[in-house]
């Protein structure tokens, strides 16, 4: 069941979402040659306990991987997809890209965002990876109406993606969010077939996140069972937005 949100409940997901909004917003600041990636989970850490929020990240686990997620951030680096895990060890280096990805809970309710951020000069066609991700996401976002169906979010994703070269993994999804951090439905970034392709509806809130690697789309995850990494080592562009689903149109809560 998907569940929906009133306005009182939509705005207690707005403040999560502001702050996972200015977090992401201080770390994209502090994106340079010779940071770690583990000066970026400091800083997060820093702001979201001082916000009186919860990380929402630390600590998740799933049966999949058996084991509890142990930082706020995943940051993935290059040809890493999604859920990498922040080092002292991973020092960035010109023509890196990270995808900063953060989740929060305030006062009961979940804000989920992420970024890919260009690390010094960077080619361009790993330019362009970023640029067609993050327009993939914007004109989803778009499709985030009453009267729509879900089908119209996923396909919009896919078809920008592969008109432009690029492919969509497919082994991680999008998701409804809420008082959970992953509620239903799942939101795949291609038409999944299989699934239900239910009608949008006010009060819904989605937390879409186009995954888009350069090469093929095959992934696969390390033996830490969390960083997932393209097969074919090129590199991967992750943007995400919660957004709800109002009257109005697309409210994307983790950005003014
Ligand atoms: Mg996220
Ligand atoms: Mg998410």
């Amino acid at each position: 069941m998907i569940v929906r949100k009133n306005m009182a409940e939509l705005e207690k997901m707005r403040a999560a979402g502001l702050l996972v909004y200015k977090v992401l917003d201080r770390l994209k600041t502090m994106v340079r040659e010779g940071i770690s990636t583990y000066e970026l989970e400091v800083e997060a850490e820093k702001m979201i306990t001082e916000a009186g929020a919860r990380p929402a990240f630390k600590g998740y686990s799933t049966p999949a991987t058996g084991t509890k997620f142990p930082f706020v951030l995943c940051t993935s680096v290059n040809d890493e997809i999604v859920h990498g895990m922040p080092s002292q060890k991973r020092i960035l280096k010109a023509g890196d890209i990270v995808s900063i990805d953060t989740g929060v809970q305030l006062n009961g309710y979940y804000g989920d965002s992420a970024i890919t951020v260009p690390v010094g000069e960077i080619s361009e066609e790993t330019k362009r990876l970023l640029e067609v991700t993050r327009e993939s996401l914007e004109l989803a976002i778009e499709k985030a109406r009453p009267g729509n169906r879900l089908f119209d979010i996923c396909g919009t994703v896919e078809r920008h993606v592969t008109a432009n070269g690029f492919t969509v993994v497919r082994e991680f999804v999008g998701h409804g969010i809420g008082t959970k951090m992953h509620e239903e439905p799942q939101i795949p970034n291609y038409i999944d077939r299989k699934n239900e392709n239910p009608r949008l509806k006010e009060g819904m809130v989605l937390a879409i996140e186009p995954m888009v690697n350069a090469g093929k789309p095959g992934s696969r995850v390390k033996p830490d069972k969390w960083t997932a990494v393209t097969e074919d080592g090129r590199n991967s562009a992750h943007f995400e937005h919660t957004v709800a689903i109002t009257s109005n149109g697309p409210w994307v809560l983790t950005r003014p």
